[in-house]
């Protein structure tokens, strides 16, 4: 049986309680989960793979393993040097573990970057629950953990994330503004040009992109998960 194999793997000889011991204090994974699967466990693969959707396209965190998921954990297993089956077993999972914190960050982003972006903290007083804000910023921060990997691993520096509606005021941002929702991160240049991360960006679920040659966009790239169809608008970028 798959759930009994993946359970050797994961806990070794002595099993513990029910519930399988976290191997980082934030998620691991008591089964394989292959398409047709849901629960709970599919939409935390769900996450991690947000930023491995088709070109323009985007990853539902539904908590259901469809073929989107299955496509998606295939170009994860691509980019990662896994074995590419659209099956995440022990060695995926090893994978992914690897690559969070123990709050559930991807290793190389934290949420203290990504909240409010006037020196507050934490995700309060935006439009959206502090929670759900919360969540999208986790998202976002899977979207561009695939990415800056893509790039080759030079690091991407977030200049602003979330604002609550006034710090967003305090910065000039738009009345309605992604950043107010959680789902925004404004990219500065640094190893890597501003141009190269807009670029780069289409291939990793972001539905807002705008960058260098778009009005007040000529200082970073600014990158949304949005509702609605996509808007990509960096004309010095030809996207
Ligand atoms: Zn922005």
């Amino acid at each position: 049986m798959i759930v009994t194999a993946l359970a050797l793997v994961t806990l070794g000889p002595v099993a513990g309680p029910a519930r399988t011991a976290s191997a980082d204090g934030c998620y691991t994974w008591g089964r394989a989960l292959r398409a047709g699967l849901s629960g709970g466990d599919v939409r935390q693969l769900q996450i991690r793979l947000a930023g491995y959707p088709p070109y323009g396209g985007r990853v539902s965190i539904d908590g259901g393993f469809g073929p989107a998921t299955r496509a998606a954990l295939r170009r994860f297993q691509a980019a990662r040097g896994l074995r590419v089956d659209g099956v995440a077993g022990p060695a995926t999972f090893r994978r992914l573990e690897a690559l969070q914190d123990s709050d559930c960050t991807p290793i190389h982003f934290s949420y203290r970057e990504i909240d409010d972006g006037c020196g507050g903290s934490g995700f309060d007083g935006g439009r959206a629950s502090s929670s759900t804000a919360r969540y999208r910023a986790l998202v976002t921060m899977w979207k561009m953990e695939a990415m800056r990997h893509a790039l080759g691993g030079r690091p991407i520096t977030v200049g602003s994330g979330f604002r609550s509606i006034r710090c967003n005021a305090r910065a000039g941002g738009a009345r309605n503004s992604r950043h107010l929702y959680g789902d925004a991160a404004d990219l500065d240049s640094g190893p890597l040009a501003l141009c190269t991360l807009a670029r780069r960006a289409r291939y990793h679920g972001f539905r807002g992109i705008f960058g260098p040659g778009y009005p007040g966009h000529s200082g970073h790239v600014h990158l949304d998960s949005g509702p609605g169809s996509r808007r990509w608008q960096a004309p010095r970028c030809r996207l």
